[in-house]
């Protein structure tokens, strides 16, 4: 079965999503949709595969760019709808997908209400079948519930206390900051990271947050209580059998930060810099009985498309979980 897509916000995730659905042979992407006629959209147009709402037609129509068709046409034409709008937009949305009985899947800027099931592969796969809605988690919950999700498996987690060192902006947003600051937030405690985290695995976990004045990655600082004492061996075999992450020797490849991990993004010549793994510092993984540091780093903008593509398998077809994983990590070139 071919699943017919569309992807509604086409910007940075969206154009992401929609280039790793055309990479699937599993699925067809049918549209995208744009609210403002720049060059994505033109790029978009020049495919056919140009969506609008209906009352930006007339600024299409104007810009000379031609579209395929209105943003409800689209909805009629496909089993799943991807949300990639801004956070707080897909909410507005969800009346439309309903009107049309097409499946959707939102973002990590969206409440878990929104969709009911917040998803994320390694944690809870399978119980996305057959859903109408779900809500991929934000980048960062992605990258703590990969490593929490195969601790939790393997050897079973008590607490979880963790610091996440968030960017400040990503890097085409010029409005965003902070450009000169390291900015407690919020400067209560808790974050909302460890309160999302809960929405898929529910464990004890309390996060802290700052945003620091870099575009490139956010950086995690974890403290985990496990259920049993562990050797650093024991972490570091359980983290290199999952999928989708990426430890790094620090000593011996010279990548020692968030710079040096792009660079070698970069150097693997992945589109754009985007590195789909969780890189985990091999050097940072510390262990003191049932006590686990570690610290790891993501590339915001990539982390989650691997999981909106194994979403959308979870919720249109019966396709398991290690075959998602393998087609996908194949198909987007995911290094293990
Ligand atoms: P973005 O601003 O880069 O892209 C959003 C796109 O939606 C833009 O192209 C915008 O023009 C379009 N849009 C705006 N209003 C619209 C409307 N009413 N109808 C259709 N399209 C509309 O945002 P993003 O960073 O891609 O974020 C999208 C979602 O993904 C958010 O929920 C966000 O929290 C989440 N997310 C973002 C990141 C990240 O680092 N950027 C990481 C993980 C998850």
């Amino acid at each position: 079965m071919t699943v017919k897509v569309a992807i509604n916000g086409f910007g940075t995730i969206g154009k992401r999503v929609a280039e790793a659905v055309l990479k699937q042979d599993d699925m067809e992407l049918v549209g995208v949709t744009k609210t403002r006629p720049d060059y994505l959209a033109k790029a978009a147009s020049l495919r056919g595969l140009l969506y609008v709402p209906e009352e930006k037609l007339q600024d299409f129509e104007k810009s000379g760019i031609e579209v395929a068709g209105t943003l409800d046409e689209l909805l009629r034409k496909v089993d799943v709808v991807v949300d990639a709008t801004p956070g707080g937009i897909g909410k507005e949305y969800k009346k439309v997908y309903e009107k049309y009985g097409v499946k959707a899947i939102f973002q990590g800027g969206e409440k878990h209400e929104v969709a009911g099931f917040s998803f994320s592969t390694l944690c809870n796969y399978e119980e996305a079948h057959g859903k109408q809605y779900a809500r991929v988690v934000s980048c960062n919950t992605t990258g703590l519930l990969r490593v929490l999700c195969t601790l939790h498996k393997e050897i079973g987690i008590e607490k979880v206390r963790a610091t996440i060192v968030r960017r400040g902006a990503d890097p085409h947003e010029t409005k965003r900051g902070p450009i000169n600051a390291i900015v407690p937030n919020p400067v209560t405690l808790p974050s909302h990271h460890g309160i999302d985290v809960r929405t898929v695995l529910d464990i004890d976990i309390a996060t802290t947050a700052v945003v620091v004045p870099t575009t490139i990655m956010h950086l995690h600082v974890l403290n985990i209580v496990l259920k049993e004492n562990v050797s650093k061996e024991k972490i570091l075999e359980a983290l290199e059998a999952a999928p989708r992450i990426l430890v790094i020797p620090s000593e011996f490849s010279g990548i020692k930060d968030t710079a040096k991990i792009i660079e070698m993004a970069r150097d693997m010549g992945r589109k754009r810099y985007d590195l789909n793994e969780l890189a985990v510092f091999e050097e940072s993984i510390s262990v003191n009985g049932k006590e686990l540091f570690l610290m790891q780093a993501v590339h915001q903008e990539s982390i989650v498309v691997p999981e909106n593509i194994d979403a959308i398998r979870a919720l249109a077809t019966n396709v398991s979980k290690e075959e998602s994983i393998r087609k996908t990590d194949s198909t987007l070139g995911l290094v293990k």
